[in-house]
């Protein structure tokens, strides 16, 4: 914590030290690991301790992976692991000089959220969120510094996706938005800005693309094979969009698809109910080991699900 108490509330680049990494999920320890590498101090917290501990044990693992392939130095994984804390929110805002919310995608649980990082956070602190498609502003006003409140929607997986997209809120101020600007550079990403509409500018135009396939998979019209191969080698995209639903948890793009059904207020971002269905039997994805596919313990792809 740089700034003293009752200063001006202005934050700039150089005086983030502190970074709370609220929700220590597959993206919260994703964050937590870019930040330590480019230098900042990280608190992890998430529900509970011991899962912020044993995403720090993952964190860990993944810098040690890329000390034995020659990407990073022993002493700067070391340094970046030494970097992150893991703790609890209670204990991580009062040190933060910004809050980086990445918990589960649930409106209520994040409305929740920013109210308690906005009472425990010094006053100069910027509280960020990772949200797929909650309202910023929505956000914003569970707070009493809105100028304050800015989206950082990192893509998955943070370390390896240079994409960060800012969300400006009807409040955020230009001096936070230039600040987050200037960590995500740091951070070796490159930055686009959409003002707070639902799905902002990505999930806009990705969830729809993953439900439709949902939709074309549950009337049979193609094997969950045969869409996915149609998207990588017809579209020339990395993945197909049932792998990818996979990858970003079939629960988080359901909630996406429902904010985007709820607040543009149009049938046709309607979640399919095949989509629905499998969040509500546990299949979410490759966190659950079960989705469009089923994994090994290792990650490892094996086949469609039955
Ligand atoms: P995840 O399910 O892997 O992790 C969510 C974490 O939040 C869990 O560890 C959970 O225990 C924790 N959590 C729940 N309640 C909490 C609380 N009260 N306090 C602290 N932590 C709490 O989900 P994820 O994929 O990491 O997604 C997290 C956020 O990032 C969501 O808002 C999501 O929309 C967004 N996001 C996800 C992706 C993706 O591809 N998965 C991409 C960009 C953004």
């Amino acid at each position: 914590m740089l700034r003293a108490l009752g200063k001006d509330p202005r934050m700039l680049l150089s005086e983030i030290g502190v970074i709370a990494v609220v929700g220590a999920g597959q993206m919260g320890a994703g964050i937590a690991q870019v930040c330590a590498q480019r230098g900042y101090r990280v608190l992890l917290a998430d529900a509970a301790l011991e899962r912020a501990k044993s995403a720090k044990l993952g964190v860990d693992q993944q810098l040690s992976r890329l000390r034995d392939k020659n990407k990073l130095s022993a002493a700067d994984c070391e340094a970046a692991s030494a970097r992150i804390e893991a703790t609890t929110a209670e204990l991580a805002y009062p040190q933060a000089d910004l809050v980086i919310e990445a918990a589960t995608e649930n409106r209520e649980l994040k409305l929740a959220l920013f109210e308690q990082a906005d009472a425990l956070s010094p006053p100069h602190a910027i509280l960020a969120s990772n949200t797929s498609s909650v309202s910023i502003t929505l956000l914003a006003g569970q707070t009493k510094r809105a100028d304050r409140v800015v989206g950082m929607h990192f893509m998955n997986p943070v370390p390896i996706m240079k994409l960060v997209e800012l969300v400006h809120g009807l409040e955020t101020s230009s001096e936070t938005l230039a600040t987050v600007r200037g960590l995500a550079e740091a951070l070796q990403k490159t930055v686009i800005v959409s003002q707070d509409r639902p799905g902002f500018l990505v999930n806009r135009m990705l969830i729809p693309f993953l439900n439709e396939a949902c939709f074309a998979l549950d009337e049979g019209t193609g094997s969950a094979e045969d869409i996915d191969q149609g998207a990588r080698l017809g579209l020339n995209h990395p993945l197909g969009p049932l792998e990818l639903a996979d990858l970003i948890g079939l629960d988080t793009v359901l909630a996406i698809a429902s904010v985007l059904e709820q607040d543009f207020g149009d049938p046709k971002y309607r979640p399919s109910i095949l989509l629905k269905n499998m969040v509500s039997a546990g299949y979410l994805g490759r966190k659950t080991k079960r989705g469009f596919y089923v994994y090994d313990e290792q990650g490892k792809k094996l086949r469609a699900s039955p």
